[in-house]
């Protein structure tokens, strides 16, 4: 089965809480201090996408508000031939399994590839995020010259350069060396986990542990810690 952006790192963290999202998501609880960061995370990324200046944006939706992937394949490929400057939300798909890149940037005859993060310093899980993002992208043809991280420009940070468009200030960390580093891992892992998606996966036999608060609090955390005998229940 293929796998997202989204389920490789999920699956990365716990091969159990990516089975539970393919097979059992009702059992899955977001707490809403953790949606409420997620929804300022997609504000901060919207308004990072202008940092370069005049850009196309590919993110197509269908009548059911669903995102149309298939459409946005295609703005893509339509600006890769064009070479446009800046394409936010570049789409890409490799034996199904795909992303979408937050911003390209046109770097002689490749792309620079930024991953817009809303947090003060570079995480490890950044740079898996933007590992699996080379992974597709080299596979889809594109010649990737860079990778980069895009954060806010917070007091006392000083990795990076800072780089200000308007008011809006910002830190772009140059991650490419470790960013090929999870490129290697993921092309070694996504099979693998894609396989966890199948109808017929058994559930992965896999005891609590440090994964479950690392690098974010599981949303499976009470299935797994005891209670799901009530929330089969709907208690
Ligand atoms: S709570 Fe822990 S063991 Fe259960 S799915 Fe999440 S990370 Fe895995």
């Amino acid at each position: 089965m293929p796998v997202s952006k989204t389920d490789f790192m999920r699956g990365l963290q716990c091969e159990k809480m990516l089975w539970l999202d393919a097979h059992a998501p009702q059992y899955k609880i977001i707490p809403p201090e953790i949606q409420a960061k997620l929804d300022a995370g997609n504000d901060f990324g919207d308004k990072a996408m202008g940092i370069f200046g005049a850009y196309v944006e590919t993110t197509a939706y269908k009548q059911d508000g669903r995102l149309d992937f298939a459409k946005m394949l295609a703005t893509t490929q339509e600006c890769i031939e064009k070479k446009e400057n800046v394409i936010c939300e570049a789409a890409f798909t490799w034996y199904g399994n795909y992303c979408a890149a937050d911003l390209l940037k046109r770097d002689g005859e490749g792309y620079a590839i930024y991953e817009v993060k809303n947090a003060p310093t570079p995480r490890k899980e950044f740079i898996t995020d933007l590992g699996f993002q080379r992974l597709i992208l080299r596979k889809s043809d594109v010649f990737i010259t860079s990778s980069f991280l895009i954060l806010p420009a917070v007091d006392n940070q000083t990795e990076g350069e800072l780089y200000e468009n308007g008011d809006d200030k910002y830190r772009i960390v140059d991650v490419t060396k470790a960013a090929k580093v999870m490129e290697r891992v993921a092309e070694k892992r996504i099979f693998e986990l894609g396989k966890l998606k199948r109808k017929d996966a058994p559930l992965p036999l896999l005891d609590v542990g440090e994964q479950c608060e690392a690098p974010y609090r599981c949303w499976y955390y009470e299935y797994c810690h005891g209670k799901q005998e009530q929330l089969k229940k709907g208690e």
